[in-house]
């Protein structure tokens, strides 16, 4: 099955499911944000009908991920593994202007437009963007702080070479201008 094209109406009506894996490196804007883009993403969708107030059913979609990829520690650059994890449940609408007005009416219901053609790989990268940890660190990173003085005490320590790495990849005192 293509689920870069599924018709998301029928497919939520019918209460499927789906599972895959994703090559991190088939997610060019996910991948753009990581220190690597080596190693997989899990990821699962199933979809149902939730009897709302009255009117229609509700077209529901949950989307869980989880993924290891490598990001940047924010201490010496270098790259540190982190979790990543998506739970995320979507109700589905017939178009924008649905979404937009639903999402006034009911701004902690998260909205999303369908259609019969819809990307389910796409909105599961969008939804891992999302989730991905805004700063990474080593837990124990053997780097001086970069911008932290009560670390000045261990600058010249046996990683005083990758400090000035991560000085020269900033373009900092010694860097290529
Ligand atoms: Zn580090």
């Amino acid at each position: 099955m293509d689920h870069r094209a599924i018709d998301i109406f029928g497919w939520i009506r019918a209460g499927s499911a789906a599972r895959g894996d994703l090559q991190l490196a088939a997610m060019p804007r996910l991948a753009s944000l990581l220190a690597a883009d080596t190693g997989t993403l899990a990821w699962e969708a199933r979809g149902w009908l939730e009897q709302g107030h009255g009117g229609d059913a509700a077209l529901m979609l949950q989307v869980r991920a989880s993924a290891r990829p490598m990001l940047s520690c924010s201490n010496c650059l270098e790259p540190v593994a982190a979790d990543l994890v998506v739970d995320r449940t979507l109700r589905i609408v017939a178009d924008e202007a649905s979404a937009a007005r639903l999402d006034e009416q009911e701004p902690e219901i998260d909205v999303i437009a369908g259609s019969r053609r819809f990307d389910l790989l796409e909105l599961i990268e969008d939804e891992a963007i999302l989730a991905l940890p805004p700063l990474a660190r080593h837990a124990q990173c053997a780097a001086p702080g970069q911008w932290d003085d009560a670390d000045d005490d261990v600058a010249n320590g046996p990683s005083g070479s990758l400090a000035a790495l991560a000085s020269l990849r900033k373009g900092g005192p010694g860097g290529v201008q």
